[in-house]
């Protein structure tokens, strides 16, 4: 049974009260007060559930105005209307009544029909008001609810036939996390700033309104130049500072509305669709649902729609993309990108279909099947004697809140019998920034347990320097973005250089991502780079591709163990190192570095010296000669050498320490070349092969 309303009559005269009673008791619940005192606690006990208060005004202990002033003082029982029973003819009463407070009057003696009626259409009209109120503001934030916006923009739309509008809605990157992390009460103050912010933005020149949970929408007229992704940066920046959340970013939507004849809430959806589209990219904070948006929503339906059928039926391929080794030697691990092979649509990159996957959550399901595969190639590259090959895989940001991230990789890794540094783990920049906290407390574990980590697009977002200090990883993978940018600038004012060196002194391997030439390559190499990725050595490949050039690999290698060793015996190397070093301290060193390019001569007084020289002559690619000042014979030995250079061309590079000579003063002595001492391994190694190739060319 419905619970009947409460309605709460306050009159001394207990004849009087008794017939209100029977006139009402029929339709409502009565509570009975003999005075304004009396009625007062009956209102405290019952404030939320009275519907209406009937009250007469001259009643002992408190009378009724003064019960009704003291109502009407307080918040909680304003919203309640009270009916002033009078006594008199005197419309003076009425009128006191009604500024008091009182919502209406009635006469004595009472007419129940009259009493019935009133009673009734102010209880109705009361609840109409307060549902309006409720329906009109959003609770949480006290801007427009989302019901009364569509109403207003309605209006505003017809109203305005001449006006063009934009309907511009908001949705925060991952509001979630902020309540996840810092709790439902900074939750809700962040909404409720962000409110506050944008009615001030948008005051007196639109609307503004909540769309949903952590969704805004603002109507405004028609702007002709368009919003700047600065615009809308500084808002995320202004509301980073409103509460201690202070990294979330919020994404916007622009809808132009032309088609009036569109449903409202569609625009909004449509807007909506678009901020959301530009989730996950960083420095991008707003965009326009235009004719290219339009058919990219739409496909991201069709995608949507068929995703899970795809990985049933096995359309999503993984590829490798190999890493290779700067210090010479070849191939080294490889990175596992997934390719998806549509029936229809044909090959799909990734570009394609990962951000909605990250969107829609379904990135986790298609991760899981990546990692086996992955795993499952390591375990078959060892089988065939291909390996040790390490396979480095993505994980997205949902992989790290939806997954036991150490649970499913352990239980990977068992699952193929490989051991968990088998597998490198790729975590992208934006995502560390985003939650270094938790990130930091799963990479630990990840970590003790074995498995490599290495962070991705280094470069790209807000990368900082503190963070490659507290981030324990062990591979920096330098962004394909900053790469590009940073070879476009000259060496000496590039920090690359600075970035690499301090990776290395935190004992981390860089890796360099979309090498795209030769001259890249080359530079990187000079800079120490460890490995480099990217289209100038090899595009990501099917699986088998690859084992054609790890099997090749493998092949030469046996050949050049074979053939080196017979070599050494039978016939010497061709080109000759010579390096003339009175101390001999360097010998072992330079010996070490070029085993696999030169046969490396020494000599360290003249005699020697002249013996090299007859014994070898033109077979001498580059000679190396270390000078010091303090050395008698100095003089003697660069004659020799300078002699050679000039019958042979042969180059000539100086080694020094700094206070001995200097680069300027080497170079002016007629030298090709110098390298200051200690030297460093792969500058002296550019230095002599560029002399070679120097030496060679004007030979011929
Ligand atoms: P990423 O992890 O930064 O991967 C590198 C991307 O750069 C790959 O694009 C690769 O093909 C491309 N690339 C490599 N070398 C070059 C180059 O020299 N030039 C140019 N222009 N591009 C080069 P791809 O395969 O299209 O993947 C794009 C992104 O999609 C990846 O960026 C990664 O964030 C994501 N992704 C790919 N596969 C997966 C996956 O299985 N799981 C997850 N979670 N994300 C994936
Ligand atoms: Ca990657
Ligand atoms: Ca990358």
């Amino acid at each position: 049974m419905k619970a009947r309303k409460k309605i709460l009559i306050v009159e001394d005269n207990r004849l009087n009260r008794e017939l209100l009673c029977v006139i009402l008791e029929q339709d409502y619940e009565i509570l009975e007060a003999e005075n304004g005192l009396e009625a007062l606690k009956l209102l405290e006990e019952n404030k939320d559930k009275l519907s209406l208060i009937l009250l007469d005004i001259v009643m002992p202990v408190m009378d009724g105005y003064t019960f009704l002033g003291i109502m009407r003082e307080n918040e909680e029982y304003s919203a309640i209307p009270v009916i002033v029973v009078t006594q008199s003819e005197d419309d003076t009463d009425e009128v006191t009544a009604l500024s008091r407070g009182a919502t209406d009057f009635v006469m004595k003696p009472y007419n129940a029909q009259v009493i019935r009626h009133r009673v009734e259409s102010i209880i109705r009209l009361r609840e109409t008001a307060s549902m309006m109120n409720l329906f009109q503001y959003d609770r949480l934030t006290g801007i427009y609810s989302k019901e009364y916006f569509y109403q207003c923009a309605r209006e505003l739309l017809t109203d305005n036939p001449d006006k063009e509008y934009d309907i511009i809605c908001s949705d925060f990157e991952n509001f979630k996390l902020v309540n996840d992390m810092y709790g439902v009460k900074v939750g809700d103050r962040l909404l409720r700033k962000t409110a506050e912010l944008l009615l001030r933005a948008i005051y007196g020149k639109g609307l503004c309104a909540r769309l949903d949970s952590d969704q805004f929408v603002c109507m405004m007229v028609h702007r002709e130049e368009p919003y700047s992704d600065d615009m809308f940066q500084r808002i995320t920046d202004s509301v980073n500072r409103q509460t201690i959340a202070s990294n979330v970013s919020i994404k916007w939507g622009i809808y132009v509305v032309r088609d009036r004849k569109t449903e409202i809430e569609q625009m909004c959806a449509w807007a909506l669709e678009t901020a959301r589209s530009i989730k996950g990219r960083y420095g991008k904070y707003v965009a326009y649902y235009d004719d290219e948006m339009r058919s990219r929503l739409l496909h991201e339906q069709e995608i949507t729609a068929c995703m899970e059928q795809a990985l049933a039926e096995r359309q999503f391929h993984v590829w490798l993309q190999p890493k290779y080794r700067l210090d010479g030697s070849p191939l080294a691990d490889a990175e596992a990108l997934v390719r998806w092979f549509h029936p229809e649509w044909g090959m799909q990159s990734p570009g394609v279909f990962i951000p909605l996957f990250e969107r829609n959550g379904f990135i986790t399901k298609l991760d899981l099947f990546v990692w086996e595969e992955a795993c499952r190639m390591i375990r078959d590259f060892d089988a065939q004697g291909l390996g040790p090959f390490n396979i480095s895989v993505n994980v997205s940001r949902a992989d790290i809140y939806n997954l036991d991230l150490l649970e499913t990789l352990t239980g990977l890794v068992k699952k193929y019998g490989i051991a968990p540094e088998r597998l490198h783990i790729e975590i992208t920049e934006s995502v560390i920034t985003e939650n270094m906290e938790m990130i930091i407390h799963t990479v630990k574990k990840l970590r003790k347990n074995g498995f490599v980590i290495e962070m991705d697009d280094f470069g790209s977002g807000y990368s900082s320097l503190n963070m490659l200090n507290r981030m324990p990883m062990d591979i920096l993978k330098l962004d394909m973005q900053f790469i590009r940018s940073e070879m476009e600038k000259p060496a000496r004012q590039g920090i690359l250089r600075y970035i690499i060196g301090l990776a290395h002194w935190l004992k981390l391997d860089v890796v360099a991502e979309g090498v795209e030439t030769k001259s890249q390559m080359e530079r990187l190499k000079n800079l120490d780079c460890d490995y480099i990725q990217g289209y100038y050595m090899a595009k990501p490949m099917e699986p088998a591709d690859l084992e054609g050039l790890l099997q090749k690999q493998k092949d030469a290698a046996g050949k050049k163990r074979k053939s080196s060793g017979t070599r050494r015996n039978e016939k010497e190397p061709e080109r000759v190192l010579l390096l003339i070093d009175e101390d001999k301290t360097i010998f072992q060193r330079i010996r070490d570095i070029f085993q696999d390019d030169y046969q490396v001569e020494e000599a360290s007084d003249e005699d020697g010296t002249v013996t090299k020289l007859a014994l070898y002559g033109d077979r001498i690619d580059v000679i190396l000669l270390t000078v010091s000042l303090a050395k008698q014979n100095q003089n003697a030995l660069w004659n020799l050498a300078v002699r050679e250079k000039k019958v042979w061309n042969t180059p000539v590079i100086l080694l020094g320490e700094s206070d001995a000579v200097s680069e300027e003063e080497a170079l002016l002595m007629g030298a090709d070349d110098f390298e200051g001492l200690p030297c460093r391994d792969q500058s002296l190694k550019m230095r002599v092969l560029k002399a070679a190739e120097k030496g060679r060319a004007s030979r011929q």
